[in-house]
């Protein structure tokens, strides 16, 4: 799960990191009042979850209130990258001396955290690690000790930080640590973390990604979610408890299991079909659950065919047979069903879906290629 930059950065200030003076607005009057409470130049930045808002026009600055309004009301009236610009960030605005980049990230190949630092941080961090990436210093961090002083003064020396700035960066480093580990992120980056004209450090921007399945034990943190961004699908699969990922194919898969979705996905591939989505319905495949299933891949127009591919196992085949039957009796689907029940009581599941006149398979490159071939129809 993605943070937005007001977020993360409120995330930074509570472990010490500092930030500017600011709020977030969803519209132009509001964008107005709190450019006049902090009085004097502002920032207005557009809170898109995507990265070069700044490239992109989403990023400007308003000399007063009067034109933070006219600025806000602009980028309130973009999209960047395809996404529209719902709320605003007024900061105060920050004169610039200096943009370093500083960020952690996990390091799969190393098993651990790695902190990465460049004193060429701004909008062209991306160009400076194509192009001369011996310009980022990278640190891994064991999890158990922890971000170490001599490690934080160790990055602090690799990007040239001028001495006056080490405590204050000893102080941002260990507090993005912080905020990283105990946010259970899987990134937390401050792109530009800035030297000021009044000589201060301070992290203009923030980002954060989360961990989702570590967001049940952070309740406040889940709860930053922004819906709005979020295909309509999937959030009404999470309510569910259903794993939901739309795809761009035809044919629609209901599948138990993360790694029969996978399996199930390539042999559609295999034989020449595209999946609409991967879906994994999870143990229990009762009534209720199979219609919500079904409903929200019927609720993609590029769905020609639905393939069932279920693996009774606790839940029996015959249970998983009428939970498909009553969930039809509930959502009526209008596109052919192809079902591929094997484990306890197979037969006795088939027989009840045979009855009830659906398409039925024993093996699953049987069901695939039915399934591709009704699509196909
Ligand atoms: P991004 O483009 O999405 O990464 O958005 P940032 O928040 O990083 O802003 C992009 C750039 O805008 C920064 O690298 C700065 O150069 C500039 N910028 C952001 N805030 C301020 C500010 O308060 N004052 C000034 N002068 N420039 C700013
Ligand atoms: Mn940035």
């Amino acid at each position: 799960m993605k943070l937005h930059e007001y977020q993360s950065k409120q995330i930074f200030a509570k472990y010490g990191v500092p930030i500017p003076k600011g709020r977030v607005a969803a519209t132009a009057d509001e964008a107005r009042t709190i450019a006049a409470e902090l009085g004097g130049r502002v920032v207005i930045k557009s809170q898109v979850l995507v990265g070069g808002r700044g490239k992109a026009g989403g990023i400007r600055l308003a000399k007063d209130s009067h034109e933070a309004g006219e600025v806000a009301t602009q980028i309130l009236a973009m999209e960047i990258k395809g996404l529209p610009v719902r709320k605003v960030l007024v900061d105060e605005a920050a004169s610039i001396n200096k943009e370093i980049y500083l960020g952690i990230t996990n390091d799969r190949s190393a098993h651990k955290p790695v902190m990465m630092a460049s004193a060429e941080g701004g909008v062209e961090i991306e160009e400076v690690a194509r192009k001369n990436p011996e310009k980022i210093i990278k640190i891994h961090i064991d999890p158990l000790l922890g971000l170490r002083d001599y490690q934080a003064r160790d990055i602090a020396a690799g990007i040239d930080l001028p001495r006056e700035y080490w405590k204050s960066f000893m102080q941002v480093a260990h507090g993005l640590w912080q905020a990283y580990v105990e946010s259970d992120a899987t990134l937390a980056e401050i792109n530009p973390l800035v030297i000021t004209g009044d000589n201060r450090l301070i992290a203009l921007d923030g980002k954060m990604v989360l961990d989702d399945n570590a967001l049940f034990r952070h309740v406040d943190l889940a709860e930053l979610r922004d819906l709005d961004v979020e295909a309509p699908a999937e959030i009404e699969a999470r309510k569910y408890g259903l794993t939901f990922i739309k795809l761009d194919g035809n044919i629609g898969c209901m599948v138990n299991g993360a790694g029969l979705a996978m399996t199930t996905m390539d042999i559609i591939k295999l034989f020449g079909g595209e999946p609409a989505n991967f879906l994994d319905i999870g143990g229990g495949a009762g009534a209720e659950k199979v219609a919500a299933a079904l409903r929200i891949i019927l609720s993609d127009p590029n769905v020609k065919a639905i393939l069932f591919n279920v693996f009774g196992g606790i839940t029996r085949c015959d249970e998983v047979a009428r939970g498909i039957l009553s969930a039809m009796e509930d959502v009526k689907p209008d596109v052919p069903m192809i079902i591929r029940l094997v484990g306890t009581n197979a037969e006795k599941g088939r027989q009840l879906l045979a009855d009830a006149n659906m398409i039925t398979a024993e093996t699953l490159a049987d069901a695939a290629r039915k399934a591709v071939a009704a699509a196909s129809a």
